[in-house]
C-alpha cells in the first residue's frame, strides 16, 4: 500500500506531500482508496460532503464500528499524517480476516476529505460538515490562494456542492469511531512505547495581534523619534515564549504581517497570529491572558496602539471515556507491543476528525511513535515496526469491538 501511495502528490523539489482538497493529487488519493476497496470487496462510496466510506455488512443495520483518517496534507507534509491511518485500517482489517474473526456488527473504512484545510483555510472540511459544525453558507463562501471558491473546485472534481451539508442519519449508524495517527510529538518516543491511546484533545485558538505606530523613514528618522510596532510586536513574541514555559502550554507566532512592509520604512502596523494550546481551559486563559498584558504593557510604553481579536477557537475534546477504557482493557489484554506495561494514555495539541465527530459518535483514538516528534514535515517518521505495533493494536481493538 505506501508503494502504490508514494509518487502521488510528492513534490521531487522537498520530498513532501502537496495533497489538496479537490486537486488531481487529491483525486488520484481517493482512486487509490476506492481501489483498496473493491480489493477487499468492500462497497465503496462517497457521501455528499466527499468523505469517502468502505464498508463491510450492511451500513442500515446501525451501531456500526468505523476507523479511518484522511489522505490530503498539508503543504510539503510528511507521508504518515493521516495516511498512516488509513494504511493502518485496511492492513488491521487484512490482520482479521487472517485471524478468521467474524464481524458481528457492520464495519466501514473511511477517508475524510479536507482535513488538513491547506486550501481554504479551515481544517476538518467533511467532517465538520457531516457533523454540522459548519454552515452550508460558511463552506460556500471559502476561497483558496488563487479566488476558487470551494463549490467551484468540488463542481471542478466532479462533485455536487449543493448536495454538502449535515449528515445526522449517517453519523447515527456509527456507534464507535477510532482513528490511528502518527503522534504529533514525542510523548511515546520519550517513554518507550510504540503505540498509544488518546485522553483528549487541547483546546487551542488563533488570535490577532495588531499593533499601530508610525510609518517612517529608516534613515532620517532619529531613534528617539520612533513609534515602532516591531518592537512592540518583538518583545511580545519574547512574552509568549516566556509565559508558555511559566503557564506549561503553547504559545507561536508563526505568521505575521506588516505595513507598508519596506525594507527602508519603520512599519505603521505589524500584525501577529498567535496560536495558543493547553492541556486545559484554566491553564489556556492565564497563558493568553499573561501574552495579552505583556503585550498592553510594552504598547503603553512605547506609544503602540494595540487591538486583540480571538479569530478561533476550539474546546478541549475529551474522547469518551468508556470506549476509550475498553480500548486499553483489550490492548493491556493482548499486549499487542509486547512492553509488559499499561498501555499509556496522552492528550495531544493537534486537532482531528476524531476530535469534530467526538460530538456526534463515541470516538477514540490510538497513536503511533514519532521517534523526533516531527510532524508536518518531510521528516515526518515512523519506523517499520512501530507501524505494525500500530496496525496490530488497532486489529485487536477492531476484533474487540466488532467481531465475536
Ligand atoms: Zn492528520
Amino acid at each position: 500500500m505506501w508503494r502504490s501511495l508514494r509518487p502521488i502528490g510528492r513534490s521531487g523539489a522537498s520530498g513532501g506531500y502537496r495533497r489538496y482538497a479537490w486537486t488531481g493529487a487529491d483525486a488520484e488519493c481517493r482512486l487509490w482508496f476506492q481501489a483498496q476497496a473493491e480489493a477487499r470487496g468492500l462497497d465503496h462510496e462517497v457521501d455528499r460532503n466527499g468523505n469517502q466510506w468502505a464498508w463491510l455488512g450492511d451500513p442500515l443495520r446501525g451501531d456500526a464500528v468505523v476507523t479511518g483518517s484522511h489522505l490530503d496534507s498539508v503543504p510539503d507534509g510528511g507521508a504518515f499524517d493521516g495516511p498512516l491511518g488509513v494504511v493502518s485500517s485496511f492492513a488491521a482489517l487484512d490482520e482479521l480476516r487472517r485471524r478468521g474473526a467474524v464481524f458481528t456488527r457492520p464495519f466501514a473504512i473511511t477517508n475524510f476529505g479536507d482535513e488538513e484545510g491547506a486550501r481554504f483555510g479551515l481544517a476538518c472540511v467533511g467532517s465538520r460538515l457531516a457533523a454540522g459544525q459548519l454552515t452550508v453558507e460558511h463552506a460556500h463562501r471559502l476561497r483558496d490562494g488563487e479566488g476558487v471558491s470551494l463549490p467551484q473546485a468540488m463542481e471542478a472534481a466532479g462533485y455536487d456542492p449543493d448536495a454538502i451539508g449535515p449528515d445526522p442519519e449517517r453519523l447515527a449508524r456509527i456507534g464507535a469511531f477510532v482513528e490511528l495517527h502518527v503522534e504529533q510529538g514525542r510523548a511515546l518516543d520519550i517513554g518507550g512505547d510504540p503505540v498509544g491511546v488518546a485522553s483528549a484533545i487541547w483546546p487551542h485558538g488563533r488570535w490577532r495581534f495588531d499593533f499601530r505606530g508610525e510609518a517612517n523613514h529608516a534613515g532620517t528618522t532619529r531613534l528617539a523619534d520612533r513609534r515602532d510596532p516591531m518592537l512592540t510586536y518583538a518583545e511580545t513574541v519574547l512574552a509568549a515564549r516566556r509565559e508558555a514555559e511559566l503557564a506549561g502550554g503553547l504559545a507561536t507566532f508563526g505568521k505575521i504581517a506588516v505595513e507598508p512592509n519596506g525594507v527602508n520604512a519603520i512599519p505603521s502596523l505589524v500584525r501577529g497570529w498567535l496560536d495558543s494550546r493547553a492541556a486545559d481551559q484554566d491553564t489556556l486563559d492565564t497563558l493568553v491572558g499573561a501574552v495579552e498584558r505583556a503585550a498592553r504593557e510594552h504598547a503603553e510604553k512605547a506609544g503602540i496602539a494595540l487591538d486583540v481579536v480571538r479569530e478561533s477557537f476550539t474546546p478541549v475534546v475529551e474522547f469518551r471515556h468508556a470506549l476509550r477504557d475498553e480500548i486499553r482493557r483489550v490492548l493491556d489484554a493482548g499486549d499487542p507491543h509486547g512492553t509488559g506495561r499499561p498501555v499509556p494514555v496522552l492528550g495531544t495539541g493537534a486537532g482531528h476528525d476524531a476530535g469534530i465527530l467526538s460530538a456526534s459518535v463515541p470516538t477514540a483514538m490510538l497513536f503511533v511513535r514519532n521517534p523526533t516528534g516531527v510532524s508536518h514535515s518531510p521528516a515526518e517518521h515512523a519506523t517499520e515496526d512501530d507501524c505494525v505495533a500500530g496496525v496490530l493494536a488497532l486489529a485487536d481493538v477492531l476484533e474487540g469491538l466488532a467481531c465475536s
